[in-house]
């Protein structure tokens, strides 16, 4: 089954896409993550994209459709989330081919509904495992009191350079601009099913198992 998580910053696709790896056996692909990846590493196209996903707009559609065009002809397991991708009506597109021309097809599109109010505290709460990359929060989802992640034991956490009000303000404006055209795009297609993302994070996630049987 391949399936998209499509919401604005912050939304909670992340967090939901790693238990449906754990749950069935899924791979997550995130543009977000392979991009901070490229940064981290210093590679040329890391370099290039620094700049513009600090400020909270988006990349190239070219960077990021060659990042997924290249994981898609790896491992299926048990087929694949895209958490993050795409995020405009192009890469909407070239996702549909890249599927089509390897002979698989887009299960479901789950759009997570969430209040920009809302948003705001879970972007500027968040924290990630610098090992596994577990996903925190300062009070939803907080790190256990011996500083050691749950999942991998790890000790060092991270926050992202773009969880500040000012990039999030740009990327909701994104969000609303270049994404949420997606909605329309994939209710025409007979994919899109919405959850109510503003439950806590089991709540969300029974949402999305009643969805995806
Ligand atoms: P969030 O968790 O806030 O939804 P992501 O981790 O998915 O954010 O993305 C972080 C940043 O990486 C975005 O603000 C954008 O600059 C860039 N990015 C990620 N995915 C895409 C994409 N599909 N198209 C363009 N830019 C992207
Ligand atoms: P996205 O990938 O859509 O940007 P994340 O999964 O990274 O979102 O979640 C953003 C922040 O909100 C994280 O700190 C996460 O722990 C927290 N979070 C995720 N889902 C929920 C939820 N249902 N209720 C409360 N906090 C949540
Ligand atoms: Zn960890």
């Amino acid at each position: 089954m391949n399936i998209i998580l499509l919401g604005p910053p912050g939304a909670g696709k992340g967090t939901q896409a790693r238990r449906l790896v754990d749950e069935r056996g899924m791979i997550q692909l995130s543009t977000g993550d392979m991009l901070r990846e490229a940064r981290t590493s210093g590679t040329p196209m890391g370099k290039q994209v620094a700049a513009v996903m600090d400020r909270g707009e988006l990349v190239t559609d070219e960077i990021v459709i060659g990042l997924i065009a290249e994981k898609l002809d790896g491992d299926k397991a048990g087929g694949f989330i895209f958490d993050g991708f795409p995020r405009t009506l192009k890469q909407a597109d070239a996702l549909g081919q890249l599927l089509d021309g390897r002979g698989e097809k887009l299960d479901v599109v789950i759009e997570m509904q969430v209040d920009d109010e809302a948003l705001v505290d879970r972007v500027s709460g968040r924290s990630t495992c610098g090992s596994c990359g577990e996903v925190y929060h300062d009070t939803t989802k907080p790190i256990p009191a011996d500083g050691k992640c749950s999942v991998c034991g790890g000790t060092e956490f991270k926050r992202r350079a773009d969880d500040n009000a000012e990039s999030l303000k740009t990327r909701l404006f994104e969000y609303y601009k270049q994404t949420s055209p997606l909605i329309g795009y994939y209710y025409a297609k007979g994919h899109l099913r919405t959850v109510d993302g503003m439950g806590e994070i089991d709540a969300v996630a029974a949402e999305i198992k009643a969805v995806l049987g």
